[in-house]
């Protein structure tokens, strides 16, 4: 099968794009594709008229993908054309072909694609060292632009969503983190702990039906003051803690009174099929010495874990 056949295939478009020549400069580890493309008119942007009528010619540098150790540019020849309605404002027509390149841009979609989640995975400056081992040339403030330039996924306000605390530093600073729960993903950090901080973000973002909340007093003023008509709801984690500590307390109180239950329980007995009872013989109190070495085990078996 002939090279130019096999580039053709690696081409993003084999209908709108026609593969002329290549060139391979071995110096310079570089392969430069001659694409022309095929489409039969350009659509005008401003009235939307199918414009056949070639005015001119000329070509765009762009780079692609690299393949292997070159870099790959292309030089792609596309037409300017005159639109066909005498109405319409515009004259010129430039041709755009966009599922291959953004109009101004000198990469294809396709490279820019690739270079954007190096970004987005990695930040400038370690996006750029990998890039460049990949064959990337780029700088960190055009890696940066390109992240910045995309659009917001969603941007509609968030209507679950849950309030808790972060750590900036552990045990001394902390801020809120507000998580949209429908869509699972953070939606603003605050920047302390403070109700006013929360109410003002939530009457900068109206449209929040439920909250989910801590336990924090904050927390909990902050949802009333900045979203009066929002349910508040307590997340099972917290739910879970506030039960953990409460039967912790109540166990610790009346241990005294819960161990002489469970002693009387113990020597009740228990029937056996033969008709007689079985008594559970309670081992005999531990000395001192004893009780010292318990504690002494609780305490190694404590420090351990920690
Ligand atoms: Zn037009």
């Amino acid at each position: 099968m002939e090279a130019t056949t096999v580039f053709s295939r690696f081409l993003p478009e084999t209908t709108s794009l026609q593969l002329n020549a290549w060139h391979l400069d071995d110096t310079a580890t570089r392969l430069t594709l001659h694409v022309t493309s095929t489409q039969q008119g350009v659509p005008c942007p401003v009235c939307a008229v199918f414009t056949p009528r070639v005015h001119s010619r000329y070509t765009r540098t762009l780079a692609d993908l690299p393949w292997g150790v070159a870099r790959v540019r292309w030089q792609l020849r596309v037409r300017r054309c005159v639109c066909a309605n005498v109405q319409c404002p515009r004259r010129i027509v430039t041709e755009r072909l966009p599922n291959v390149v953004a109009p101004w841009a000198r990469r294809t979609r396709r490279l820019a694609a690739w270079l954007l989640a190096i970004g987005l995975a990695l930040g400038g400056a370690a996006g750029v060292r990998l890039s460049r081992c990949l064959g990337g040339t780029l700088s960190r403030q055009t890696l940066l632009r390109m992240i910045r330039r995309l659009p917001l996924a969603d941007d509609r306000p968030p209507q679950v969503f849950g309030v808790d605390d972060f750590a900036l530093r552990t045990r001394q600073t902390s801020g809120t983190v507000l998580i949209d729960l429908e869509r699972r993903q953070p939606v603003a950090l605050l920047r302390d702990r403070e109700a006013e901080t929360l109410a003002q973000w939530l009457r900068a973002h109206p449209g929040v039906e439920v909250i989910r909340r801590d336990r924090a007093r904050a927390s909990a003023d902050g949802a009333h003051q900045g979203a009066p008509e929002a349910t508040q709801v307590a997340d099972r984690f917290h739910l879970l803690q506030n039960l953990v500590d409460a039967l912790e307390s109540v166990f610790h109180t009346h241990r005294t009174a819960l161990d002489a239950v469970n002693d009387r329980l113990r020597r009740q007995g228990v029937p056996l099929t033969d008709g007689t009872m079985a008594v559970a013989v309670p081992p005999p109190p531990p000395t001192g010495q004893e009780k010292t070495a318990q504690r002494r085990a609780r305490r190694v078996e404590c420090h351990q874990q920690v």
